[in-house]
């Protein structure tokens, strides 16, 4: 057999496998798979032979690259299932003021926070090009942090010109750099201030837009923000049950900052994943499990708006609900592009294990973007997105905070970092 890469020597091969065929759920989420020794082989992008070093050498008789992983760690690219990565402008006077004390819903509630990143978007929209270059410069920090697939939400234009820009981009990210890129509608991230006491206007429009949408095939999700300040359950349904119509898959914004109906209603309508989760009542924890929703939980946000407010991570693994986690990154609540420090962060603050944290951001991740039978995870057959890690064990990845341990990424069979 010949490979076009070759890994070997991996101290530890860190394959993520799972003996189902979904999500990871309960104490399956602290199995790993490890191989002691790993080797593994790729062709055509694909992986082909996964094992112990021995039995691959045997195997493959001639490789175009050899790669040596001696003492370190290799793992299925991370996948960011979450984030808001196309945008103008950026935030840090508002951190300011929340340093200060006020909360982010207060300076929503004044003419800053997500407002203020509209006015910039809808400028930056005028003349792409500078937007669509530093959305490119984001995907290639986040690649070289080890991010292999991402998700992109629209929802700083809320216009229909601007969310159709928006859309457009996002289309454009895909062929035009290496990260594989995900697109979801989410024209119901606010209710635009030129729309002030015209809500139904709004979501009306939202509605016409989605028939373009998913006849023009420019999103794969749509998603709602479901909000005190937001949009309300009801609202929300009107919007969800017509994406759903159009064939769109759903996802939800629920429990940031309350509890208000919007995990009961994802669930209800079949959503593949409810983000956020940091309120979330017990019953709602046994609804997600039951259906196997997947909580994306986003520990960035609360760390950036230093709310102290954490989403209970434990209490939802316990209940059986699948975890994935994600940067949600963003100018107002999260500016980070690194699954590192998300992964660090659940660890201390969600109080997850290496090992559920790492299942959280490939396998668990993959499958909350419908992808789980193609990556996160090292399994024969599936697509070579894979990273190697400058650590012995997979236990460092959350120990050594804030660095970048990622040595080389391999995206679709190439190595591009
Ligand atoms: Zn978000």
């Amino acid at each position: 057999m010949t490979a076009h890469v070759l890994i070997r020597n991996a101290a530890e091969l860190v394959t993520v496998r799972s003996a189902s065929d979904g999500p990871k759920t309960g104490t399956e989420m602290a199995e790993l798979g490890i191989i002691k020794n790993g080797a593994l082989a790729i062709a055509g992008g694909e992986i082909i032979a996964v094992g112990e070093t021995d039995e691959i050498s045997a195997k493959i008789g001639r490789a175009d690259t050899i790669i040596d992983a001696r003492n370190r760690v290799v793992l299925p690219g991370f996948v960011d299932c979450h984030t808001h990565l196309v945008f103008g402008g950026s935030r840090e006077d508002e951190f300011m003021q929340k340093i200060e004390g006020r909360s982010y819903l207060d300076i929503m509630q004044g003419n800053g926070g997500i407002f203020s990143t509209v006015d910039r978007t809808r400028e930056a929209l005028a003349c792409p090009g500078t937007l669509i270059d530093r959305a490119r410069m984001f995907l290639a920090k986040m690649l070289a942090f080890g991010t292999t697939t991402a998700e992109i939400k629209t929802g700083y234009g809320l216009s229909k010109e601007s969310e159709l820009g928006l859309l457009k981009i996002i289309a454009g990210l895909k062929e035009s750099q290496p990260v594989e890129v995900v697109s979801t509608f989410l024209a119901a991230h606010a209710f635009p201030k030129e729309y002030e006491g015209k809500k139904g206007d709004y979501i009306g429009l939202v509605l016409g837009l989605l028939q373009r949408v998913s006849a023009e095939g420019l999103a794969e999700y749509c998603d709602v923000f479901v909000e005190a300040g937001a949009f309300s359950p009801s609202e929300a349904r009107k919007i969800l049950e017509q994406a759903k119509k159009q064939g769109l898959k759903l996802k939800l914004h629920a429990g940031e900052f309350n509890d208000i109906g919007g995990v009961e209603l994802g669930v209800e309508l079949g959503a593949v994943s409810i983000d956020h989760l940091d309120y979330i009542s017990e019953p709602g924890m046994e609804l997600m499990a039951e259906k196997k929703t997947i909580g994306v939980l986003l520990p960035g946000v609360p760390f950036h708006l230093m709310t102290n407010r954490y989403a209970p991570a434990r209490k939802l693994i316990e209940a059986g609900v699948p975890i994935a986690l994600a940067t949600d990154f963003n100018p107002g609540s999260c500016p980070t592009l690194s699954m590192q420090m998300i992964i660090a962060l659940a660890c201390r603050q969600l109080k997850m294990t290496p090992a559920e944290a790492i299942n959280a951001a490939t396998i668990n991740a993959a499958y909350a973007l419908d992808r789980g039978d193609k990556v996160g995870s090292i399994e024969v057959g599936k697509r070579a997105d894979l990273i190697i890690l400058d650590i012995p064990n997979h236990k460092q990845l959350p120990y050594w905070f804030g660095t970048n341990l990622v040595a080389r990424v391999i995206r679709n069979g190439v190595v591009v970092g």
